[in-house]
């Protein structure tokens, strides 16, 4: 079963990003979607956070259902990347 939340920090409370992965499994850095501000070696390495490298917990997680969603999830992703992308060239 997959679980989708914010790898968010122990100490400081700092979201290094979005974690996608099997329920109950380590955070570790290849789960990690979007953005990454983590400090780790490898994707296997733990995620540390962003800011002050304590160690992170999955907050606000929410179960994924199928590959199904989690293509849709990866796909609107990447049109938000665009638009983005879109609006920093117009600006
Ligand atoms: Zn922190």
């Amino acid at each position: 079963m997959l679980v989708i939340g914010d790898a968010k920090c122990l100490h400081c409370g700092w979201v290094t990003g979005r974690w996608v992965g099997p329920k109950g499994a380590p955070l570790t850095v290849s789960g990690l979607r979007g953005e990454s501000g983590a400090h780790a070696a490898g994707p296997e390495e733990l995620i540390r956070c962003g800011r002050c490298e304590g160690p992170v917990f999955l907050d606000d997680a929410s179960l994924v259902n199928s590959t199904y969603r989690l293509r849709r999830i990866r796909r609107l992703r990447e049109q938000i990347a665009a638009l983005d992308a879109e609006r920093d060239r117009a600006a």
